[in-house]
């Protein structure tokens, strides 16, 4: 196996994730500089992955790279912020060799390119544990428009991005079969498990954005990491209000809907099983239409499910309005 030295790794595959931007020095010097004129508010968040526990010695290494980054973009998104810059502190394992690091590096590429950001600095060190890759993320937003879980008001409708409890059954997958799912159905799970989709334009559009004097439409908003229900409960919670969740309208993909149909047990999985990097938000009635042409224009499902009432906490309900009660109401951080 071949790796080149920490100062080669930098100037051959780090640096060229800069993308220009001069604010990086090139990755030459001992740190980036950044003017802070105009970016309002910095929006700063940390999020990492091990091997092993947060993704597999062999799963491929551009997802696990796009992985590191889309669940840093997901907390911008879910605070309504514009992704500036982000810094990667990567602890390489003996067993990553140079072709494991280039496909590594090509993943973070191609979403900064689509994301439109770049890798301004970080540091790289060597264990001979498991690797881990920790990104350090900056975002932007207008003075005082960030988007915090706590503003849910009495009244207000909840709403949801996207589909729920894919990233939970494409886990569900790869640990074993499932019997009867077709292979289309079973790619598009591994898919959104391997790769969430940060809802960035669209959390810019809940929060008004950069711009000062665009209006918010969000009152509240987070992105759902530890399952629906429990994530539910941390909104309430934040903003001491109860939520109500409307087990009819969930918007499941496909294979979610045909493999609960199938198998009913696995709603549980769909609603506390995680993974999702959905936003759920809260907003007021009047903003419906808004809501609705903003998801349009971001090219994003935003589905009305459920309602901020009085008391505390989060309960799904079932057509005739009947709490469900679930075996496993989220993930725990514990394990
Ligand atoms: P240290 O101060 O830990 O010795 P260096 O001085 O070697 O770090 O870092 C040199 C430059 O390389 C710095 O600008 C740093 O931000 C950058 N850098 C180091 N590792 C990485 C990485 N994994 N990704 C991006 N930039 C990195
Ligand atoms: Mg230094």
């Amino acid at each position: 196996m071949v790796r080149r030295g920490e100062f080669a790794l930098i100037e051959t595959l780090f640096a060229p994730l800069t993308r220009g931007d001069s604010r990086a020095l090139g990755l030459a010097d001992d740190a980036a500089v950044l003017g802070t004129e105009g970016l309002g508010d910095l929006v700063v968040s940390v999020d990492g992955l091990v091997s092993g526990v947060h993704f597999l010695p062999d799963d491929p290494p551009g997802t696990i790279a796009a992985k590191c980054l889309r669940v840093n973009l997901s907390d911008m998104a879910a605070m309504g912020a514009k992704p500036v810059a982000a810094f990667l502190s990567a602890c390489l394992s003996p067993t990553l060799d140079d072709r494991w690091l280039e496909a590594f590096t090509e993943g973070l590429r191609a979403d900064l390119q689509t994301y439109s950001f770049s890798l301004l600095g970080g540091d790289t060190t060597s264990t001979p544990g498991p690797a881990s890759f920790s990104i350090t993320i900056l975002g932007s937003v207008a003075p005082g428009a960030a988007l915090r879980r706590s503003g849910a008001r009495m009244g207000d409708d909840l709403w949801v991005s996207g589909t729920v409890g894919d990233g939970a059954l494409g886990l569900r997958v790869l640990q074993g079969p499932l019997f009867g799912l077709p292979e289309v159905h079973r790619m598009h799970l591994i898919d959104r498990y391997r790769k969430p989709q940060p809802r960035v334009a669209l959390g810019l559009m809940l929060s008004g954005g950069t711009e000062e004097k665009s209006g918010r439409l969000a009152t509240a908003c987070m992105d759902i990491s530890d399952g629906l229900l429990a994530d539910a409960a941390h909104v309430a919670k934040a903003s001491d209000v109860a939520l109500e969740i409307w087990a009819p309208d969930l918007p499941l993909s496909e294979a979610a809907a045909d493999l609960v149909a199938d198998d009913p047990t696995l709603f549980d999985l769909v609603l506390g099983g995680g993974d999702d990097y959905e936003l759920l938000f809260t907003a007021p009635p009047e903003n419906r239409e808004a809501i609705l042409a903003a998801g349009q224009g971001t090219d994003t499902l935003v589905t009305r499910l459920g309602r901020v009432v009085e008391g505390a906490g989060a309960r799904i309900l079932d057509i005739d309005g009947v709490e469900i009660a679930l075996a496993k109401p989220g993930w725990s951080h514990d394990g």
